[in-house]
């Protein structure tokens, strides 16, 4: 059994939704996991915004554009009378549900009802497409077994046992069907994993069933190997190692979430990217693979900011670090790359927000100096440290750059460089040139 999980854009009109049904009508006894229609989650997030603060005009606008965006999308996906009515019920039920809000409390609670419309919404519609192209089809509702704890993680356990049973109670069943991003937590209430979560909800149920693979469809076909925005002819790359997948996702990649693939990882089971325009295409193929000898990935991070601490007193001293460290910490700021010497230590951050009160507290500990629009450049492969040359590779590839700082041995599977954003093009070229082609 496979777990197919199809987002926003995949499912974001009547054509769409036709498409999906017929992409996986004939693959099996598989589990279909679908996303709210895109824009859906943000205009639900928009009336919750709304009845928060009292504005009911605004509320009421709202759901009223986002009811007939549904009404056409009916008309246009059944062709019966019989199940254009079957839905216009079903969906009108959580129209009328989205406006019973309109009450003098609205809390975090009422919000987290109102933003589980939009996948409610989505495989509602699905389900009656499919039954009306005589596909057997049996929903099996998320909020019967998507599970948050007491800690807000998911309840792995409770989903599996859930999960489970409502599988076995449908044995005839060609196909299932269920809603991303929303679940219950420890209370019963309805809650969501976050915006974003469906992909998490297809590897928590591809980790509770230990799913053949998990199939992530979306709009781009697969994780490329260098941004096809600055770089021409880029591929995309048919493997990555959890890993490797792990290290890309901060380059703002088109690529999961490490959090949203952990239970797929840990349970060893495959995810596969795939495109819904061109489903014919491989995609790319993220598994715990073996060591591949290869370097797969560029990706580029724009907007760092790199910040030198330099001090004789780090010479030989322990607890310099620390307190350079617990800076960042004080003023709620994640460091990224970090190069160290004897006597300085820099490293980098993606935001400027709290920059000035940083440095003058990193005044105490030693001379400061910044370098603004800066580029990571961060190269991804088996870059084990054993291997030879593969380094030497990227750094050669770089030779005409200045290289502000280089990060290498952080983990087996990628090399980081800063460079200056100027040279962020050139440097993106040529390490495409070297490492491709
Ligand atoms: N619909 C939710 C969102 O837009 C969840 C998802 O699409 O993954 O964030
Ligand atoms: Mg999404």
């Amino acid at each position: 059994m496979k777990v197919l999980k199809f987002g926003g854009t995949s499912v974001g009109t009547a054509q769409r939704i036709k498409d999906v049904a017929a992409l996986v009508a004939n693959r099996g006894k598989n589990i279909v996991v679908l996303s709210a229609m895109s824009g859906t989650t943000n205009s639900l997030v928009e009336i919750s915004d709304y009845l928060y603060k009292k504005n009911v005009t605004g509320a009421k606008e709202t759901i009223n554009a986002l009811e007939a965006k549904y009404s056409r999308t009916i008309e246009e996906l059944y062709s019966s009378e019989e199940f254009k009515k079957a839905a216009t019920e079903a969906i009108g039920e959580r129209f009328d549900f989205i406006r019973s809000f309109n009450k003098p409390i609205f809390t975090l609670f009422e919000e987290k009802e109102i933003l589980a419309q939009g996948e409610l919404i989505s495989t509602t519609l699905m389900y009656y497409y499919m039954k009306e192209q005589g596909i057997n089809v049996v929903m099996i509702p998320a909020l019967d077994f998507m599970r948050t704890d007491k800690n807000a993680e998911p309840d792995t356990q409770y989903i599996q046992t859930k999960l489970s049973a409502l599988l076995e109670e449908n044995p005839d069943a060609s196909l299932y069907l269920t809603q991303g991003y929303i679940c219950r937590n420890a209370y019963g209430e309805i809650d969501n994993l976050q915006r974003g979560g469906s992909d998490y909800t297809a590897s928590l149920i591809g980790a509770a069933i230990n799913a053949e693979e998990i199939e992530i469809w979306t709009d781009i076909d697969g994780m490329h190997n260098n941004d096809p925005r600055f770089v021409e002819g880029t591929k995309p790359v048919k493997e990555l190692h959890f890993e490797e997948a792990a290290e890309l996702a901060y380059f703002g990649a088109k690529i999961l979430h490490p959090t949203c693939v952990l239970p797929a990882k840990l349970n060893n089971i495959p995810v596969r990217l795939l495109n819904t325009m061109d489903p014919e295409a491989p995609g790319t193929l993220i598994f715990n693979s073996r060591p591949t000898h290869s370097i797969k990935a560029v990706a580029a991070k724009d907007n760092i900011t790199a910040i030198k601490i330099k001090s004789s007193r780090m010479l030989l001293a322990y607890g310099f670090m620390r307190k350079v460290f617990e800076i960042f910490e004080t003023h709620r700021t994640s460091i990224d790359m970090v190069a160290t010497s004897e006597v300085g230590v820099s490293v980098t951050v993606d935001n400027e927000r709290n920059l000035h009160a940083i440095i003058e507290d990193l005044k105490k500990f030693g001379t400061v100096s910044v370098d603004h629009d800066m580029v990571i450049i961060c190269v991804v492969g088996d870059l084990e440290w054993q291997n030879r040359g593969f380094e030497a590779e990227v750094v050669n590839a770089l030779k005409d750059i200045p290289v502000r700082m280089i990060s290498y041995g952080g983990s087996n599977y990628n090399i980081s460089l800063l460079v200056r954003k100027c040279d962020k093009l050139k440097a993106l070229n040529l390490l495409s040139d070297r490492l491709f082609k």
